[in-house]
């Protein structure tokens, strides 16, 4: 693997990128960036830009590019980025993809890979709406795959989990057509740029796992 690496998991809400890449982030010492997650944080501490965020994240919505690409910009200028990073959920939109590349085309960096993390509409519904979070210590369930021992309560510490609102069936739908419209362009954006390999998402964790790790050791 060549340093730095830059890595982005493209693929539909309840792919299994955030899963993917916590092991990527474990394995290859990179950094792990979602956009999502900065927004939750965001969100939790009721800062400015999370009260902005929320509006859209109930929805489905994407949050406007502008405010977007500012807060993942501030997140890569930070020093645990310089071995390389995972992105998980960012870029979503052509203007975000455009960014991205700029800012990395300064610093004399590339992006390495795209992993399209490849899952059917039906089987991402059924996972995202089965997904249940502890709102406490952040752990995540899936009542299909990865139940908690006692039903609803979280394995760590006890508290009642909870189901994030954009998880609700309906949130799940316009996601979804939030990806197709939005994000899906950025498949061939990335397939004419010679980056994007396929992998298949609806196999267990560990294949998928397997596959992506060849992957990212081959660059
Ligand atoms: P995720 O956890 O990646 O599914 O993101 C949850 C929500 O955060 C999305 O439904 C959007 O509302 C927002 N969000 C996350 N990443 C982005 C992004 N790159 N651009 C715009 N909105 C985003």
């Amino acid at each position: 693997m060549s340093n730095p690496t830059f890595i982005i998991l493209l693929g539909a809400p309840g792919a299994g990128k955030g899963t993917q890449a916590q092991i990527l982030k474990d394995k290859f010492g990179l950094a792990h960036i979602s956009s999502g997650d900065l927004f939750r944080e965001n969100v939790s501490k009721q800062t400015p830009l999370g009260k902005l965020a929320k509006s859209y994240m109930d929805k489905g919505e994407l949050v406007p590019d502008d405010v977007t690409i500012q807060m993942v910009m501030e997140r890569i200028s930070r020093p645990d980025c310089e071995k390389g990073v995972v992105f998980d959920g960012f870029p979503r939109t052509a203007a975000q993809a455009k960014a991205l590349d700029e800012a990395l085309a300064k610093e004399q960096k590339k992006i390495g890979a795209v992993l399209l993390v490849k899952v059917r509409d039906e089987v991402l519904v059924e996972r995202l709406t089965a997904r249940w979070t502890c709102p406490n210590c952040g752990s995540v369930y899936n009542r299909l795959s990865s139940p908690p021992k006692v039903d609803n309560k979280c394995d760590k510490d006890g508290n009642d989990l909870i189901q994030r609102d954009d998880d609700k069936p309906e949130t799940v739908k316009n996601r979804l057509n939030v990806y197709y419209k939005n994000t899906a362009p950025l498949i061939d954006f990335y397939r004419t740029a010679g980056l994007l390999v396929e992998i298949n998402g609806e196999l267990a964790i560990d294949q998928v796992q397997a596959e992506i790790v060849q992957t990212v050791e081959r660059l």
